[in-house]
């Protein structure tokens, strides 16, 4: 495929252009090994749910809860605070969700539950999964609010009828509540979901604590991550009253179905690598991460001229193309994606099973988040880094040795059957 005189070192010569983005009680989870053949054996019906909610799990083919669903549903759904680091794909969204379907009474006609995040398409998937398991509940209404659609149907949609559950990203959310289309004076359930994220990049900060400062004082606060550095617990606590506290150790936090290699090159030898790998292995979806917008342009562009069928993800494209994009590869209409970092968090695409770090991961919490786009829910997964750079290897070398997981040089051949779900 590759062979069509298409210049494979094109893209190194690329430019690089960052994108824009804009008293406790602990639970021993840490300690315990946290895996997803530790599913428990009880089923979801001990969590004494409504059973509209039951038969939604069922219908949705979750059989048992996993082990952070175990520690964190029982109490999130008597209304305690719950911070709660566990690792990617680990079923953090239905512990929000179910905790606050359980609880809310849409008896009362208000915005009642408010769930941020930090991109759109994540708003866009947890909308989607509050319209999974409420399909039996159907008096509760929920929407979604981001950035990049029109403020007037938004405005519009909170007059007319206002949900009771709120899900968006900061921006849009704090201009809807400043300008007073969004009233959050009955939020009874706060959730921010890849909480370090929102409370590390300042403007999102910023924004979070405007919108919280609106909302009332007596309420349930809820903050899940697959990361959350020693730093920033304290400042998601400030926002906590009291709060259950799970944390993964994090040699405990990499992916058990996860293989994971490295492949050392130089700059011009990526493309060439990238395509006999593409070539190579077998795959039900691929992400390919990149650093950079143009760099995803680019490279989506050469693969397609090599005749991948292959798409691209950033956060440049038009709101619609986004959202388009999303779907498309959720639904499996795409096999190779090429993206930025705005796919490399949150996200769950249920049949990718390959991530390739063309550029490597700036930081050892990138890589986990990104990495762990495969091998969600237990399936097997591959992940595959070039390092080209000194700053490259020091990031392979930090996850290696925070995580404790020996990440060895791309053999020659690898069996698919350690990364290819029977
Ligand atoms: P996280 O937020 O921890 O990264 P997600 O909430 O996105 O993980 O869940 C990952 C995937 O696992 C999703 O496709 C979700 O539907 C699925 N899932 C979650 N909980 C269960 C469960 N108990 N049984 C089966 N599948 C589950």
């Amino acid at each position: 495929m590759a062979d069509d005189g298409v210049d494979l070192n094109e893209l190194a010569a690329f430019p690089e252009e960052e994108e824009e983005t804009k008293p406790t009680q602990k639970l021993a989870v840490a300690k315990k090994a946290d895996t997803h053949t530790t599913i428990h054996t009880s089923g979801f019906r001990e969590f004494l749910l409504k059973p509209e909610l039951l038969r939604a799990i069922s219908e949705c083919g979750f059989e048992h809860p996993s082990e952070v669903q175990h520690a964190c549903i029982p109490q999130a759904v008597m209304g305690t605070d719950v911070i709660c680091q566990a690792k990617s794909g680990m079923g953090k969204t239905a512990v929000f969700t179910l905790a606050v379907l359980q609880r809310l009474d849409p008896s009362e006609k208000k915005v009642m539950a408010l769930i941020l995040c930090h991109t759109r398409e994540l708003a866009y998937q947890i909308k989607h999964e509050f319209d999974r398991f409420s399909k039996y509940l159907s008096a509760i209404k929920s929407e979604v609010f981001y950035g990049g659609a029109p403020i007037a149907q938004h405005r519009q949609r909170l007059a007319q009828d206002p949900p009771h559950i709120v899900i968006g990203t900061p921006g849009r959310i704090n201009q809807l509540a400043r300008e007073k289309n969004l009233n959050l004076g009955g939020v009874k359930y706060f959730i921010l979901d890849e909480c370090d994220k929102m409370l590390e990049t300042l403007d999102m900060r910023k924004d979070v604590q405007e919108i919280f400062k609106q909302t009332p004082h007596e309420k349930q606060v809820m903050m899940f991550s697959a990361t959350l550095a020693e730093d920033i617990k304290p400042v998601c606590k400030r926002f906590m009253h009291n709060p259950l506290e799970i944390y993964i150790a994090a040699e405990k936090i990499t992916l058990h179905g996860l293989v994971q290699y490295y492949v050392q090159l130089k700059e011009e030898q990526k493309n060439r690598k990238l395509v006999d790998l593409l070539d190579a292995l077998q795959f039900n979806q691929v992400i390919i991460f990149v650093k950079s917008v143009p760099r995803a342009d680019v490279l989506n562009k050469l693969l397609q001229e090599c005749k991948f069928p292959s798409a691209v993800h950033h956060g440049r494209l038009s709101q619609d193309d986004r959202i388009a994009t999303y779907k498309k590869f959720k639904e499996f209409g795409i096999r190779i994606l090429v993206s930025t970092n705005v796919f490399g968090r949150g996200v769950d695409f249920e049949r990718v099973n390959v991530v390739i770090n063309y550029d490597m991961a700036e930081d050892i919490d990138t890589y986990l988040h990104r990495v762990g786009r495969a091998g969600r829910f237990g399936t097997k997964g591959l992940a595959i880094s070039f390092i080209s750079t000194d700053e490259d290897s020091q990031v392979l070398n930090s996850v290696q040795q925070k995580f404790v997981v020996n990440i060895p040089q791309l053999p020659d051949e690898i069996d698919a059957a350690t990364y290819m779900n029977a």
